[in-house]
């Protein structure tokens, strides 16, 4: 190729994959300024353009020095596994660390340069290219390897960057075998050349678009998780409840007889608790609202440490909050409350003072057959509204006719 100007289709071909990674790019950067905190993006946005820097280079023969271009190239495309590698890792806050990349850095550009100054070699260089960006690429794969279990688009992750790190082996093997004599001059028009470039284009295209699609799917689920999440407390907000114990009472009723997580109810059953705090407009006017801010935390973290994983708690009013137990009786429901409720005559609130304690009442109820989420609210409401005439600090898990005190 030496300074003539290279034959149309592989010029062509050649600026497929930079053209492609360049978009990418531009989406990967356009991701990261919608949120800056996620720096990972920036790395890929580096990556993209650091395999196109090279394929580029390699394509237009720049700089002109065979030797010099393969150094450069081959130091851009080594950034971008390195990139492409640290990027994916640091999302799902893992690392290769800045002492590996250096190492594989410095490794690779030491080997091209003894195989092109000392001994000179096009194939030993492929090889050295391709196997150490396949390892590479193969290794992050492995460190990511609980997101085959994840989200689907984690699992497309995972499953596309093992399968673009492993088809750097048989793709480098099968090429170079099927070649005769090589030399640096006809390298560029060889099968191997552009079979490289094709599988690149799709494969990093596909995997660019798998990264992009788990970056935005990133963002939603942060924005989904805010919008349901009520930030004092840290259980779900009303929306948030609604929807999580709907879809539990949905799935509870699909998987009806199938078992139970507290033992004695079916699949279908549940039980809802309605909690509200006692007095709790003189707490606000005695000690001021930020120590009733502080009640509401306590309170809502003794929820949280109270309830078992799959229960769910929300803050559906200002000092009122519900709780959704699936797969639980009555019994187990009263239990559960009663816990509550003796937990939090004990528990210290340091914003009252020494020795001042919160009560609060509890009305609960099981469900009825397969019905609604609605019909369970206001019936734990109603026993709610008995636990508060009959006195506070109790729980009611009987209609008003039969009150049960704890
Ligand atoms: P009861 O025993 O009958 O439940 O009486 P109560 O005083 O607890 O009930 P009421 O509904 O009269 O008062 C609720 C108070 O909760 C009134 C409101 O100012 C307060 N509140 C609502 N949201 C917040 C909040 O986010 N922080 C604080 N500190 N107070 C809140
Ligand atoms: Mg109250
Ligand atoms: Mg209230």
């Amino acid at each position: 190729m030496n300074g003539v100007i290279a034959p149309t289709p592989y010029f062509t071909v050649a600026l497929v994959a930079p053209g492609v990674l360049a978009v990418f790019g531009l989406a990967f950067l356009w991701a990261w300024s919608i949120e800056r905190k996620r720096n990972y993006l920036r790395l890929l946005a580096g990556a993209c353009f650091c395999f196109g820097i090279g394929a580029v280079s390699q394509a237009m023969m720049l700089p002109r020095d065979i030797g010099h271009n393969a150094l450069f190239s081959g130091a851009f495309h080594t950034l971008a596994v390195l990139l492409v590698s640290e990027g994916v890792l640091r999302r799902s806050g893992r690392k290769l660390g800045l002492a590996v990349d250096i190492a594989v850095f410095l490794a690779v550009i030491a080997l091209l340069w003894w195989f092109f100054y000392v001994s000179r070699s096009v194939v030993v260089r492929v090889y050295v290219q391709n196997f150490s960006y396949g390892a590479v690429l193969l290794a992050t794969a492995i460190m990511l390897r609980p997101l085959a279990k994840g989200r689907y688009v984690d699992r497309a992750l995972f499953w596309f960057l093992l399968f673009f790190a492993v088809l750097f082996f048989p793709r480098t093997l099968l090429t170079m075998g099927l070649q005769d004599l090589i030399s640096v001059q006809e390298f560029a028009s060889t099968r191997f050349w552009q079979v490289l470039q094709l599988s690149l284009a799709i494969f990093g295209s596909g995997l660019g678009f798998t990264i992009l699609a788990a970056a935005l799917t990133d963002v939603m689920d942060d924005l989904r998780r805010e919008r349901d999440t009520d930030p004092l407390t840290g259980v779900l907000n009303r929306r948030g409840f609604e929807d999580r114990a709907a879809a539990a009472l949905r799935r509870g009723a699909a998987g009806a007889g199938t078992g139970t997580e507290r033992g004695t109810g079916t699949g279908a059953q549940a039980a809802l608790v309605a909690c509200d705090l006692d007095h709790f407009k003189s707490i606000n006017d005695t000690y001021g609202h930020p120590a009733g801010d502080e009640v509401l935390r306590r309170f809502g973290a003794l929820l949280r440490e109270t309830a078992r994983a799959g229960d769910i708690i929300g803050r559906t009013g200002g000092e009122e909050f519900l709780v959704l137990l699936p797969g639980t009786t009555r019994a187990g429901a009263f239990e559960f409350a009663e816990r509550v409720r003796q937990r939090l005559e004990t528990l210290a609130i340091p914003a009252l003072g020494p020795g001042k304690t919160v009560t609060g009442s509890f009305g609960l109820t099981e469900r009825q057959g397969s019905e609604s989420l609605q019909a369970m609210i206001e019936r734990a409401d109603r026993r709610l509204y008995a636990a508060k005439t009959g006195g506070r600090n109790r729980t009611v898990a009987v209609e008003l006719s039969s009150l049960m005190r704890a």
